[in-house]
Parts: structure tokens; sequence; C-alpha cells
């Protein structure tokens, strides 16, 4: 995939009518009360925004909300981002009662440059997620120009992420331009050598990205659930450690084909285990592949820290994308904890990927000291595994 996309700034914008995609998809309180608990992803969007209601361009902005399925329902209307955003620019946001009905449609008509009009979460409407040239059409109708920034919504070909491109000129937002040169240049052209660092609970979920970057890094460290699969796969004893039986011959291809490529491959040589799976269990730290029945293993052992932590000391480039252990408990998050550390500490360039991972290195307050923590955890996996972002392919080869 071509990572080198028009920007913004590639652009002329002033005076258009700019259809701006954000990812407005916010954790809102479940009481229905309307309260966003909270807002970063509002305020990432605020840069691209900003430019170009500066540039003298009128801003149509939309978005998705949750999984409202092509109905209407109220508990998933964007009007609260609407407040939000207007409160953090400085200026009205004007609200859109539908996405392309006859109110969007005469609001955005009515829209001066320097104003910004808020449509409705574009999951209103059936044919967003079924990609249907008809609603893509008939956004494209409401602007000049489209401006993708919703990094974490590239992954998935809908009307409102690429199929409007068919009918308008189409480039990236700061957001996304960020995205592309990071984990893009870490992908394509790393700073070596380059550590990936693949965690979370199942090798199911990560085959992808741990097949690419076989062919891509120096070292693949494996920590998480998944590592206990590997275990087994290598008759080691897991107890009641989440296991995949079907993944495991795949965990043996991945050991072979590293070993073949010269990739250096680390597993876990101990692990902290919990009698039950809970914030509250009993704990006990074995050797890799000996944990009693019983037992259930939660976290890397403190062995299996300080080879990992040696590992990405003089590393170029790490990709962090899982967490080693079941952080949310805090007697199992010491694993990830000084991963996280660790990274902090290297002069790597240094990315994290991965909803999961990102709430990680932000629970543990590491945040601040990475490269580039991503915005789109389904997106980032799938741009880790090499895969087409339908969302990135449908913008304009700079
Ligand atoms: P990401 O969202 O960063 O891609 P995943 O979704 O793959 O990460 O995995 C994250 C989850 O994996 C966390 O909720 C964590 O509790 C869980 N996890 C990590 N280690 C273990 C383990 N040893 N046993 C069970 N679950 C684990
Ligand atoms: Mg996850």
């Amino acid at each position: 995939m071509n990572y080198n996309k028009k920007t913004v700034k590639d652009v002329e914008v002033t005076g258009k009518k700019v259809l701006l995609r954000c990812d407005f998809n916010v954790p809102m309180a479940k009481d229905g009360s309307g309260v966003i608990t909270d807002d970063k992803r509002i305020r990432a969007a605020l840069p691209t925004l900003q430019y170009l209601l500066e540039q003298g361009a009128a801003v149509i902005a939309c978005s998705h909300m949750g999984k409202p399925k092509g109905e209407v329902k109220p508990e998933l209307s964007l009007k609260p981002v609407a407040v939000r955003l207007s409160e953090l620019l400085g200026r009205e946001v004007m609200m859109a009662n539908d996405v392309v009905g006859e109110d969007a449609m005469a609001k955005a008509a009515a829209l001066q440059p320097g104003q910004v009009l808020l449509l409705e979460n574009t999951r209103f409407e059936k044919g967003e997620t079924k990609n249907d040239p008809a609603l893509a059409k008939a956004l494209a109708s409401m602007a000049q120009l489209y401006v993708s920034d919703a990094f974490g919504a590239v992954h998935r070909a809908h009307a409102s992420t690429a199929g409007v491109a068919d009918y308008l000129p189409a480039v990236s937002g700061f957001l996304i331009q960020k995205e592309l040169e990071v984990i893009g240049g870490a992908l394509a052209n790393p700073k070596r050598p380059l550590v990936a660092i693949l965690g979370g609970s199942k090798v199911s979920s990560k085959i992808g990205v741990i097949n690419n970057l076989l062919e891509i890094a120096d070292t693949i460290i494996i920590g998480g659930g998944m590592a206990y699969t590997f275990s087994a796969a290598q008759g080691g004893k897991i107890g009641n450690s989440l296991c995949e039986a079907d993944w495991q011959d795949y965990a043996n291809e991945m050991v072979a084909k590293a070993a073949q490529k010269g990739v250096k491959l680390l597993l876990p040589v101990d692990t902290v285990c919990g009698d039950k799976f809970a914030a509250d269990a009993n704990t006990m730290t074995v050797n890799a592949g000996e944990i009693p029945d019983g037992w259930e293993g939660l976290d890397i052992g403190p062995k299996t820290v300080e080879l990992y932590c040696n590992a990405v000391k003089d590393a170029g480039t790490v990709i962090w994308n899982g967490p080693m252990g079941v952080f949310e408990f805090p007697a199992f998050a010491k694993g990830t904890e000084a991963v996280a550390q660790a990274l902090s500490q290297t002069d790597a360039i240094t990315i994290i990927g991965g909803g999961d991972s990102a709430a990680a290195v932000q629970q543990l307050g590491y945040a601040d000291k990475m490269t580039h923590i991503s915005t789109g955890g389904g997106a980032s996996l799938e741009f880790m595994e090499g895969k087409e972002l339908p969302g990135v392919a449908c913008l304009l080869d700079k």
C-alpha cells in the first residue's frame, strides 16, 4: 500500500466546503445522560478542524458512533459531541438532525467559510456500513473536498470512510498523516533494529500481525495470554492458562519461520500465575511450562521482564501491540508496566498500536513518553498486518 498521500496542506481549501470525516466515536455514560466520559477523540480532531477554519473553509464534519445498525437511535446521537466540540473550538458548531436528509442538506448549503456543521451519526443511514454509492454520493454533494481524519475507521470500507472519495477529491488530515508517517515508516523503512512486542489475549487475533512482522522485524517478543499457546505447543504445562489448541501448530510454524529467517523470537521464561482470573487471586511465580493444575498464567515473570527490557534497550524502533498480562488487575500489571517503562527509557522510536495497549500505557502513566500512540485499535492492527486500509487507499497519492 502506498502511504504517501496528499494532505490538507497539498490542496486549496480556502472558500471550499469540506466534508471532514472524524472519529467522534467517544465513550458515553451508560445511563443515557449524554455525558461523554472521554473526549480524547474529539480533541484529536482539533488540529485539522482548526487548520481548515483558519484557512477559510466551511467544515461539514461527520462521524459514526456505536452500532445503531441503520436506525435512528437517540442515545447514539452526535448532539453531545457537537456541544463538546463547540466548547473546545470556542465557536458555534451547528448540528444537523440527519445525515443526508433535508435538514443536513439545507444547513450544508447555507454554511459559510469559518462555520462548522456536524451531521448526525453516519450509521443512522443503512447505506453507511454497506458502502452504498447513493449515500456516498449524497454526502459528497454537500462539499467540494473530502478530508479524512478518522484513522480509527480507515480499515472499514464504508460510505463516509471510503465510498465518498469516488465523488470528491480526497486527502488526509493531520491525524491520519501522522499515523501513516510513523507506522507506515516503521513498516516500510524502519530504523533498526526493529523490535516487535506482541501480547494480548489471543494468538488467533494476532496471527496476521505476527506473520507480517516476521518479514520485517529483527526481534519478536511474545507475551500476554497468547504466550501460553506457544508454551503448550512446545509441550509445556500451562494449567488453566488461555490456550487456543487449534493454533498450536501455527505457533510452532511461527517459531520455525523465525529461526529460518534469522528473526530472534523471544518467549517468556517465567510467568506469574493466579489461582483464579480475578484481581484478588493468590499469586505464584513459576518457570514457563511448569504451571501447576488449577493455576493460570496472568503475567510475565521477573526473569522474562529482564529479558524483554534488555531486548528493547538498543532498539531503533519498537512496535508494541498487546499487553504482557492482565494489566487491569494491579497484581498482574507488573510485566506490562515494566515494558512500558523500558520503552519510555529507550532512544528508540516507540509505537503503541492496539486499543488495550494504548489504554494500558495511558493508565500506567507512560503515554507522553512514547513516540506515537495510535488512535485506531482495529485500524492499527490491520495496518501492522500489512493489509490495505480502504480509508487510506482511497486518498489521492502525493
Ligand atoms: P490490544 O487491544 O492492545 O490489541 P488485545 O485486545 O489483543 O490487545 O488484548 C488485551 C487483553 O489481553 C487485555 O484485556 C488483557 O487483560 C488480556 N490479557 C493479557 N494477558 C493475558 C493473560 N495471560 N490471560 C488472559 N488475558 C490476558
Ligand atoms: Mg483489544
